[in-house]
């Protein structure tokens, strides 16, 4: 996994990256906001990494916590009954003019190692449409992110 600085373009996805913007591209002696953040913003992020949605053959890559200081946790991690698991997948959200993508492993982050993400993402994901609805797939689409990897 790779650091990108928050609200720049997430370089990771090259075909996205025109579109998107990163949020919680951390690694160890990269400074990063940290803090509290509100658990209706954490539940509904949790809620959203669940299942995220990726289009066919976006390959995710493989993410390893190295705020960690020994383990780099990759594992699943639970919250009221739901599983995430972390370390290959990304959730996208839908913003204002672009999308924001972050590795799952965010939930870790913020749980673990209080950080706190940008407030126009923790706002982004208080109004995300339900994970894989048409609502959710039509807004990431307006947005400029391609539904099927050939079209791009
Ligand atoms: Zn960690």
């Amino acid at each position: 996994m790779a650091y990108i600085q928050d609200l720049t373009p997430c370089s990771y996805f090259r075909q996205w990256e025109q579109s998107s913007l990163a949020v919680g591209w951390l690694e160890r002696g990269h400074a990063y906001p940290r803090g509290t953040v509100d658990e209706a913003f954490f539940a509904a992020l949790f809620r959203l990494c669940v299942n995220p949605w990726r289009p066919p053959f976006v390959t995710a890559g493989f993410h390893r916590c190295t705020l960690c200081q020994f383990t780099g946790l990759n594992a699943a991690i639970s919250y009221k009954g739901a599983h995430v698991s972390l370390g290959t997948e990304n959730v996208l959200i839908p913003g204002e003019t672009k999308v924001f993508i972050a590795p799952t492993m965010i939930l870790h982050y913020i749980d673990a190692h209080e950080y706190v993400p940008p407030r126009e993402f923790q706002e982004a994901v208080l109004r995300c449409p339900e994970m894989r609805s048409m609502a959710y797939l039509k807004a990431i689409k307006a947005l400029g992110i391609s539904l099927s990897s050939f079209s791009q």
